[in-house]
């Protein structure tokens, strides 16, 4: 068979550090790329996205995302192998049971970028994903447990899977009654909108439930024409489009870059959901914002942004009911500053 055109820039992805500086003319930056880094959790970039970074800058935010350093390998305190408690929380195999009323469903692992600050960069997914199982033991969790509103699909990424293995999942999910919305958490429409193609628009229109797709941008030169078309092709199914970022350190650490964040994808479409606080994850420590910057930002960008376009700033805490916000008195709701 044909490989579907995303599958083809799927796999032309830029693989090799040097390769992506030289795209960019930045041969000189090839000093500070680290190969330990990247044998521990490979370079990964669509050209697509590639050609949203700008030239000859070395301190392109998109670039920053992706490109692995010699600052990845120093141990920190503090940034270990399970930031987040994955570990304790899988209920079976591929299936993350932490919330009451929904369930994470690890699709894959496979993404089409490679996130430096991501924290499953060291988690063993590739062997603990729902497909590789056929989906069965995913299913069964799912089914036995009636307090499972909402399905997750989250992984890696599980728009990598091909359209027609999705489909076989929902196909399955359709006999569980309990089950009453769907929720797609994705980089690629963002990262390689090419993935969002008519098969894909098929599949979703026909689905029975609510869908919510929450893609993951950081910056808003992220988007350009090709992720605009993207977005119109997955509000045009029904879907409700979210946006979720991490805050991180010379990428997005400005009011400036989160409020022209929240914009952009306004233009888009799409409405800002969480905005993360790092998890602390052994080779991201120099991405860190700390907490009280954090929320000096948050309260900037609270006095001077509609309140819609103002994300929640959360934290994940292994063990709690829910993200945990940073803001106000703890109760979820986000405070103006007192003037
Ligand atoms: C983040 C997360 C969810 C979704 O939480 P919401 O607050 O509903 O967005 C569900 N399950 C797991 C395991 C999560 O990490
Ligand atoms: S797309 Fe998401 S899951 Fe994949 S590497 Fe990036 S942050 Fe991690």
């Amino acid at each position: 068979m044909q490989p579907r055109r995303w599958q083809q820039a799927w796999r032309e992805a830029v693989r090799d550090p040097r390769e992506l500086l030289a795209l960019l003319g930045l041969h000189e930056l090839a000093l500070g790329v680290s190969d330990a880094a990247a044998a521990q959790f490979p370079l990964r970039v669509p050209r697509g996205f590639v050609a949203r970074m700008r030239r000859g800058d070395p301190q392109d935010p998109l670039l920053r995302q992706v490109l692995p350093l010699d600052e990845e390998m120093r141990p920190v305190p503090g940034f270990g192998l399970d930031a987040v408690g994955d570990g304790a929380a899988k209920a079976g195999q591929g299936v993350i049971h932490k919330y009451r009323g929904r369930a994470l469903l690890v699709a894959t692992g496979s993404c089409a970028v490679h996130c430096r600050y991501c924290f499953r960069r060291h988690f063993p997914y590739a062997e603990e994903t729902a497909a590789a199982g056929g989906w069965a033991a995913a299913l069964e969790v799912i089914g036995a447990d009636a307090s499972i509103e909402e399905v997750l699909l989250s992984g890696g990424d599980p728009l990598s899977l091909a359209t027609a293995k999705l489909a076989e999942l929902t196909e399955a999910l359709r006999a569980i009654p309990h089950v009453r919305r769907l929720r797609i958490h994705t980089r690629l429409p963002v990262v390689l909108p090419e993935r969002v193609d008519a098969e894909l628009s098929q599949w979703l229109r026909a689905l029975p439930w609510p869908v919510v797709v929450v893609i993951h941008a950081n910056h808003a030169n992220e988007f350009d024409a090709s992720v605009d078309a993207a977005m119109r092709s997955l509000r045009d199914t029904g879907a409700v489009l979210l946006n979720q970022a991490v805050l991180l350190k010379g990428v997005n650490d400005s009011t400036d870059a989160l409020s022209a964040l929240s914009e952009r994808g306004l233009t888009a479409g799409v409405l800002p959901y969480y905005l993360h606080q790092l998890d602390r994850v052994a080779g991201a420590a120099h991405f860190e914002v700390d907490d009280a910057t954090a929320l000096a930002l948050h309260a900037a960008l609270v006095a001077q942004q509609s309140g819609y376009l103002v994300p929640r700033l959360v934290r994940e805490v292994a063990g709690d009911a829910s993200k945990r916000p940073l803001t106000g008195d703890g109760d979820g709701r986000n405070r103006p500053p007192v003037a």
